[in-house]
């Protein structure tokens, strides 16, 4: 095989077992890599009897076969694992070193399953790997850890690492890289923790087989020169993802409060400009040459490295109208190793709850004094910090007086920063999301708010299900960052042609997302099984509060979500993917799709529509 190195490393830190296990063309074909290949491990190897937190969760790292190449934005790999704060099939992307380096070292994919005695990292260098201890790094923040194994073992390795949040199994910890690049929402840092891994360091210095070397690097120096040809190329290098706040305000789709509303009056104070005044400096993921970390000092004089997501869910969302005081949650976010979305999400929840009487020494909106408190007591799991720890699902739940209709959550997965209420296409986006509320695999909202912003048509059901096949499917699966084609236009048309000189092999852009429709399809048969009897399409319903509490400013004032016209488009999009009423898809699709066996296994849990 060309493109793929054909390997995966495997290892059991209860019993200390490292293996190799190889893989095939078909294999590689039909599943791809990244989320194709965690989704199939996981579906193989980690049933509903696993407890997310327990030794028998599997982590599973992947590449795909782009992945680590000279290219525009190769530099990400997914990680992913049943998630402890949903329950389901959880995963994220992460630009990284250790991308690049995992397949130097001559594997795809690390799949991670059992618990440490003692706490340990997992060292991988060019073939080999071994268990170390990390007793001395327990504790550290995720900056700290990366600092000193770099000291160990060079700056030249590439390593992913989780903080005291992932150590104190915070249910939405992730993990770091390099001092900001993040992934793994639904608690894959959570996962590292329960098994006492602080830490994967990869060294790798093969080369990755390549079908048409020099035609790979030809083409990949024409996509670089493209990227920077592209108009919005001098902007984006300035605000990056912040230039999208003024956007979301202008658009009413800002979460402000909660989700409350879609306009802050702040706001000013916190977008894209505001970020320029204090910008120092850019940091990006390996070999990408847009790279979008804008870095600036923060109200306590520290290096953050700002997004769009972090600064509306750290801002708007919790009434703090101040961007160096926002910089500084986002970095403890960092440091801690706690998802920044689900954290503001779940922070705006709290104050919300503080207001109308249902939390007790809670947290008032835009106390920033207060809310850092918290940070460090959701991190190490102290006082309210440790209800808030488990996000809002579970908070709501706790708290009880009707929270549940303001608890903005998918699947238990807290919503990212894009209000609904006046956008039926991504909500639609956000219920069918594969690992609950996110934006990553349909961000249709640009697009819908260009076109027919209220309507419940179609049109936008197709919008959903191609961003999906492209986004959550193709970028996914080849892993590849979606930004350069979704911010700057780069031509989608460049994917078949790296693809070919990379394996060797021709497809179609329509085939690359075919595997996105066998991958999502198998990450919905994972969640119906978790379920089993009690999976219902309720589960694809976005908050009930964009149904029910309409928004008071702004231009779109007296919007609301429309029940039945959710309900259409929700029945549509089953329609389209060949899933039934229920959203489980049906057996013939399975066929189709080369997973005859999954709906075999997937009967004996809930019957089949044929
Ligand atoms: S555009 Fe941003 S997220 Fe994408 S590869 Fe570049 S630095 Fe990473």
């Amino acid at each position: 095989m060309y493109g793929w190195v054909g390997r995966i490393l495997r290892v059991d830190l209860t019993t200390k077992k490292i293996s190799t296990q190889e893989y095939d063309a078909d294999f590689a074909i039909k599943f791809m890599g990244g989320r194709g290949f965690a989704a199939k491990i996981l579906w193989d190897e980690v049933g509903p009897e696993v407890d997310p937190l327990s030794p028998a969760n599997k982590l599973v790292v992947a590449a795909g076969p782009l992945t680590g190449l000279p290219g525009p934005s190769l530099g990400k790999i997914v990680v992913a694992a049943k998630s402890p704060l949903t329950g389901g099939y959880g995963d994220g992307n992460l630009g990284s070193a250790a991308a690049p380096h995992l397949r130097k070292a001559g594997y795809d994919a690390v799949v991670i399953e059992g618990r440490a005695e003692k706490p340990s990292y997992l060292y991988i260098e060019d073939g080999k790997a071994e268990v170390k201890d990390a007793e001395d790094l327990w504790g550290l923040t995720t900056f700290e850890t990366e600092r000193k194994l770099k000291e160990i073992h060079g700056r030249g390795t590439g390593i992913l690492a989780i903080g005291p949040g992932g150590e104190n199994q915070v249910l939405y910890a992730n993990i770091i890289s390099q001092e900001g690049r993040a992934g793994g929402r639904p608690g894959m840092g959570a996962v590292m923790g329960s098994k006492r891994l602080k830490a994967i360091v990869v060294r790798g210095t093969k080369d990755i087989p390549l079908a048409d070397p020099e035609t790979y690097d030809k083409i990949a120096k024409e996509c670089y020169e493209d990227i920077q040809s592209k108009p919005n190329y001098e902007f984006w290098i300035r605000q990056g993802t912040m230039a999208t706040l003024e956007w979301c305000q202008e658009n009413s789709v800002l979460p402000t409060y909660n989700f409350r509303e879609g306009v802050f009056e702040y706001a000013r104070l916190i977008d894209g400009y505001a970020m320029e005044a204090m910008k120092i400096e850019r940091r990006g993921c390996p070999y990408c040459n847009m790279r979008c970390g804008n870095v600036v000092i923060d109200s306590e004089r520290m290096d953050s490295e700002l997004d769009y997501e972090n600064v509306a869910m750290f801002g708007s969302n919790i009434g703090l109208g101040h961007l160096g005081k926002v910089a500084v949650l986002n970095r403890l976010a960092d440091e801690y190793g706690i998802d920044s979305i689900s954290l503001g999400n779940t922070l705006g929840f709290a104050m919300e709850a503080t207001e109308k009487g249902l939390l007790k020494d809670g947290v008032e909106w835009g106390d920033f004094k207060r809310v850092k408190e918290l940070v460090e007591d959701v991190a190490y799991r102290r006082g309210l910090g440790d209800a808030l720890a488990q996000g809002v699902m579970r908070l709501s739940e706790k708290l009880g007086g009707g929270s549940e209709r303001w608890a903005i959550h998918v699947k238990g997965l807290e919503v990212s920063a894009y209000d609904c209420h006046a956008a039926p296409a991504m909500a639609l986006a956000f219920g069918t999301s594969p690992i609950g509320a996110h934006h990553k695999d349909a961000w249709v909202i640009s697009w819908e708010v260009r076109t027919d912003r209220l309507g419940y048509t179609e049109a936008k059901v197709d919008k959903v299900i191609e961003f999906q096949r492209i986004r959550g499917g193709m970028f996914e699966t080849l892993v590849s960052c979606r930004l350069p084609w979704i911010e700057l236009g780069f031509s989608l048309e460049w994917y078949p042609k790296l693809f070919k000189a990379a394996t060797g092999v021709s497809v179609s852009l329509d085939e690359l997302f075919t595997v996105g429709d066998r991958v999502y399809s198998l990450m919905r048969a994972y969640w119906v099984r978790e379920w089993g009897g009690k999976w219902s399409r309720s589960m694809d319903y976005p908050p009930a509060r964009w149904f029910e509490e309409p928004l008071t400013k702004g231009p779109f004032k007296g919007a609301t979500l429309k029940r039945e016209g959710y309900d259409q488009l929700l029945s549509r999009y089953y329609e389209k993917r060949g899933w039934d009423e229920r959203g489980i898809p049906r057996r013939s699709t399975l066929e189709k799709l080369g997973l005859g066996d999954v709906a075999d296994q997937l009967q004996k849990y809930t019957p089949l529509t044929p």
